[in-house]
């Protein structure tokens, strides 16, 4: 069966029908897309939105060099890491020669989820804690132990997981340092020792936190004095997208001793990795071998060594702070403008643009978060929306968005915010 392009009530009706009800779909009109090329989505009428909400496509939808390699391999040779290869290894070297120096060994993962699952398991062995530290409003995946250090969306927390508030507002840096300490003066008193903090270094559930720089240094070092290690998620803050770093835990001047990544790591291709070092994960592997079927698979080495090089050869983390910058300008212009805009944070092409109660119509700020999402879906441009209380506009485009695209966005923003429905 196949629907008509066109007919969304037809498809709403399947997928009732067909998919568990643990589904959602973004936008009062949900969209069909049916294809996409660079910063550009397109629907089933042909119309094109500018992307300016998905991370994955770190160098942009469909890119003929990523697509080429995928295809290369799957018509050459996939399997797994049982052989000797050269995919896996070259991936691993290229993927290490963007990382610290003291990060030396690689696991591949399929999926993010699966990387803090590992990253957990190995900090829980090497340290012999079960105790886990994330942010309160943490997402770090969908396994059963990682959502249970996921509270976004008031998920219960699993067994030894102790949350800390990430650092908005006023009481920024400072405060998260001693806020992870008293946290742990709290562990041990319930006698639970600390296995490892997680923490996602854009902070991107908890509302998008960049600044100030270097505030998670002092967490990190009171976190390795109770004898745990510091689990970097960069799913969402790695491969450039912050602009001036391969990693978003560089802008804290940090070496984490377990960094996890996924998502743009395979530019749309389920691939991702826990990188460490070689004495941490020897003492793991003396639990025994970790086997991951796909991990490692020879199509994802492919598509994720094609991904780096364009990141490298066309210049993805500089044209991401360029653009980032220009579009950070603007909006702070717009924010001078519009008293809906409380706050512009983000780094590179990770922006968040914190909304406030609208007093005119008494909307509330998610609910004015939700009309400008959805004003801007009309108006041709896809954002998205998190944090706490629902109110932060996330802006995350492909890192190959020109100034002529950032300036589109700013202009439908523009007119979103000044229109009254
Ligand atoms: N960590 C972070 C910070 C994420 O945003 C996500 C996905 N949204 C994950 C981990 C999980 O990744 P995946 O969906 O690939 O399992």
């Amino acid at each position: 069966m196949t629907t008509p392009p066109g007919n969304h009530a037809a498809l709403l009706a399947r997928r009732a029908r067909v998919l568990a009800p643990t589904y959602r779909l973004f936008y009062e009109q949900p969209l069909q897309i049916v294809r996409a090329e660079g910063v550009w989505m397109y629907d089933d009428s042909g119309r094109r939105y500018l992307d300016a909400y998905n991370n994955v496509p770190v160098v942009g939808h469909c890119h003929p060099q990523v697509v080429e390699a995928l295809t290369r391999q799957a018509r050459t040779l996939n399997t797994h890491t049982r052989y000797l290869a050269e995919q896996p290894l070259q991936l691993a070297e290229e993927l290490l020669a963007t990382l610290p120096r003291e990060l030396d060994s690689v696991i591949f993962t399929c999926t993010g989820s699966e990387a803090n699952d590992l990253a957990v398991r190995i900090s829980k062995a090497v340290t012999g804690g079960s105790g886990f530290i994330v942010t309160e409003f943490a997402y770090h995946g969908a396994t059963e132990v990682i959502a249970g250090m996921s509270p976004e969306d008031g998920r219960p927390l699993g067994p030894g997981v102790y949350t800390v508030a990430a650092p908005l507002g006023a009481d920024g840096a400072a405060a998260f340092g001693e806020r992870v300490g008293r946290c742990l003066e709290r562990m041990q008193a319930d006698g639970v020792r600390l296995a490892a903090m997680l923490v996602d270094t854009i902070f991107s559930s908890d509302g998008v936190v960049a600044d100030p720089r270097g505030f998670l240094a002092d967490a990190v070092r009171k976190v390795h004095e109770a004898g745990g290690l510091f689990i970097a998620d960069e799913v969402q803050a790695g491969f450039g997208r912050l602009g001036e770093a391969m990693w978003g835990f560089a802008r804290h001047g940090i070496v984490p001793d377990l960094v996890t990544m996924g998502k743009p790591m395979g530019n749309g291709h389920p691939v991702a990795a826990v990188v460490g070092r070689a004495g941490v994960f020897a003492a793991f592997a003396k639990g025994g071998s970790y086997f991951n079927t796909y991990g490692g698979n020879s199509v994802s080495c492919a598509t994720a060594l094609a991904v780096l090089q364009v990141i490298r050869d066309e210049n993805l983390l500089e044209n991401a702070r360029r653009s980032g910058e220009h579009l950070m300008r603007g909006l702070r212009g717009l924010a001078q403008r519009h008293t809906a805009i409380r706050e512009v944070r983000g780094a590179g092409l990770f922006i968040g643009v914190e909304l406030g109660a609208n007093a005119a119509s008494g909307r509330s700020g998610a609910a004015e978060t939700r009309r400008v999402v959805n004003g801007l879906c009309r108006r041709g441009v896809l954002v998205g929306s998190t944090g706490r209380d629902g109110n932060v506009l996330k802006i995350r485009s492909p890192l190959t968005l020109e100034l002529q695209h950032a300036d589109l966005l700013l202009e439908a923003l523009d007119q979103t915010l000044q229109s009254p429905e």
